[in-house]
């Protein structure tokens, strides 16, 4: 593994600075880590909109100052406010970040029918509903992962992965919220989906520790080729997408 694609920090409702997590994914020995907090759009611990600029310029300090041994990105976890596929992606200042999660999470603010969300989610309408929401989502905007899919409301993992192969994002297997099973994850390879396997860090020390992800993937029988931040081909790949990204938006 090299690079941890999600972690957070005090900006939205981890516990350490970003300097501790660039601090301890260096010493992990990862070439690359991401701070991704929440997105604006979450009521208790969404990153404000007014601290965009200075963690842009918090990460860019960072990158100078640990240049040759790590490079660190800035992304943002989205949040799914509405059953059309909305998000709180931030519009116009977008290119302040290098790339983008994206997942539903409880306490968010919702823009419309966000109840179907929470209410009657099992019923077979609520995961057509679910998975018809998140592929819009990633229709709708440049996502990069989709955040522990399955969690909080459950979806239709072979729709999504169809989905997910079309727009070019991973689908994450996450360390802290490893709702996606073995068979799931399958499922989607069999659709040719790649992964993300994430700490999902909410403490510094957390960060690069897939425990629970890298299990599952080894169960599901993943190879280094299926995952986005293992070396490998697949990596290489997911790396030219965001750098693109990045060389257009300078
Ligand atoms: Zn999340
Ligand atoms: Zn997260």
């Amino acid at each position: 593994m090299i690079a941890d694609y999600h972690t957070h920090t005090r900006y939205s409702h981890g516990k350490g600075s970003v300097e501790d997590n660039v601090l301890a994914a260096i010493a992990g020995g990862f070439r690359r880590v991401a701070i991704t907090d929440h997105g604006p759009g979450h009521k208790f611990y969404g990153v404000r909109l007014e601290k965009f600029e200075s963690m842009r310029r918090e990460i860019d300090a960072m990158n100078a100052k640990y240049a040759g041994r790590i490079e660190v990105l800035l992304g943002l976890e989205l949040n799914l406010i509405s059953l059309g596929g909305e998000t709180d992606y931030p519009s116009g200042r977008a290119e302040l970040f290098d790339f983008f999660l994206m997942g539903y999470h409880r306490g968010v603010f919702p823009r419309s029918g966000l109840l179907s969300f929470t209410i009657l989610k099992r019923a077979p309408e609520a995961i057509s509903r679910n998975t018809r929401a998140v592929c819009r989502a990633l229709d709708r905007y440049p996502i990069d992962i989709v955040s522990h899919p399955g969690e909080y409301i459950p979806l239709d993992i072979t729709l999504l992965a169809k989905a997910a192969v079309k727009s070019g994002a991973a689908l994450e297997i996450n360390a802290s919220h490893p709702a996606i099973t073995p068979e799931q994850i399958r499922l989607a390879k069999a659709e040719g989906a790649l992964f993300a396997l994430s700490s999902d860090a909410h403490t510094p020390g957390r960060v690069g520790d897939f425990g629970a992800a890298e299990r599952l993937a080894a169960e599901a029988g993943l190879t280094e080729e299926d995952i986005v931040n293992a070396e490998g081909l697949a990596g290489e790949r997911f790396w030219e997408r965001i750098r693109a990204r990045r060389g257009t938006s300078d």
